[in-house]
């Protein structure tokens, strides 16, 4: 009973707070710890090696751009790596500004338009909150508030989010609202919004070949998509989207960057590497994860009934 009023307790406060469970802080934490873990399954290009530094100067005016739906400030700035991995059409952001894209990507965009476009969407995710109110929404209060210390994230609470936010795919109104907000973010940097309908299209070409590039799978490319897009462009750009630049806005020229990779003369990050899990894997891990979350809650809450709560230890 009374553990039940601190929850209803935990949650007016929160409510007072405009209803975000997780705090500036807390994402940029779960970002840190998604970090951590991706580098595990993912090998990614040494920060010192000019492809990184290019995605950085990449995202600088798509950063600014994003301001006036989400203040960068708040979760420190746009983090951003790439992934060295050729055959791997991906881009993904995680919660806290973490942002991540392939070469595979870059080798199959056709211009720097494309890549403002999917880079624009998925920082539309970081300013929508997308990634942070999925885990508001999937974990029950009491899980979300054990994920912390006062000190930052929880023992294997970096692998449990991983693990949820990798099996987990955004609604299709998150995805529309990131399309949107993803088409001013690029248009804002300069770049011309159509980059992320050429994008999508270049995507479901490659679609009909042997294996889908992996962004499809969380990203579907379908012409009902491609088509709103393009509407959004024309009703709120009109005929100024094709006097923005197609063209990359950083010192080195994207020919210049596919070279670099293709030459296989990256320099690579740290090899931490251990397993690439596969979707399936990443599902049944976080179901057992979660399962033993969830006896690990039932074990804690028949331990504190039975005995007076005692201060936690500080690590
Ligand atoms: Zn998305």
């Amino acid at each position: 009973m009374r553990r039940n009023t601190l929850w209803i307790v935990i949650l007016v406060i929160l409510q007072g707070c405009g209803g975000a469970l997780i705090s500036n802080q807390q994402e940029r934490e779960i970002g840190a710890g998604v970090d951590q873990q991706l580098k595990k399954e993912y090998r990614l290009v040494h920060s010192n090696d000019p492809v990184a530094k290019w995605a950085k100067e990449f995202v600088a005016p798509l950063q600014r751009a994003s301001v006036r739906f989400r203040d960068p400030k708040e979760i420190g700035g746009y983090k951003v790596a790439v992934i060295a991995d050729n055959k791997l059409v991906n881009a993904f952001a995680a919660p806290g500004g973490y942002t991540y894209l392939s070469t595979g990507l870059i080798l199959q965009s056709k211009t720097c338009a494309e890549i403002a476009g999917v880079m624009g969407h998925e920082l539309a995710h970081v300013t929508q909150r997308h990634g942070a109110k999925s885990i508001e929404s999937s974990f029950a209060v009491e899980q979300i508030v054990s994920l912390f210390l006062s000190d930052g994230l929880a023992a294997g609470s970096a692998v449990l989010i991983w693990q949820f936010l990798s099996s987990t795919t955004f609604s299709r109104d998150d995805e529309n609202e990131a399309d949107t907000v993803g088409l001013q973010i690029s248009y804002g940097a300069g770049y011309n919004p159509d980059g992320l309908a050429d994008f999508f299209r270049v995507l479901l070409k490659a679609e009909k070949g042997a294996s889908a590039p992996e962004f499809l799978s969380s990203h579907p490319a379908t012409g009902k998509r491609i088509r709103s897009v393009e509407r959004q462009i024309r009703k709120r750009y009109r005929g100024n989207a094709k006097r923005k630049s197609t063209k990359c806005r950083t010192r080195m020229k994207l020919a210049e960057i596919k070279r670099r990779i293709k030459s296989g003369k990256l320099k690579l990050g740290p090899k931490t590497v251990q397993k690439k899990t596969t979707r399936t894997d990443a599902i049944r891990h976080w179901k057992t994860a979660m399962d033993r979350h969830k006896i690990k809650q039932k074990s804690k809450t028949r331990k504190s009934s039975s005995q007076k709560a005692k201060p936690k230890p500080k690590n």
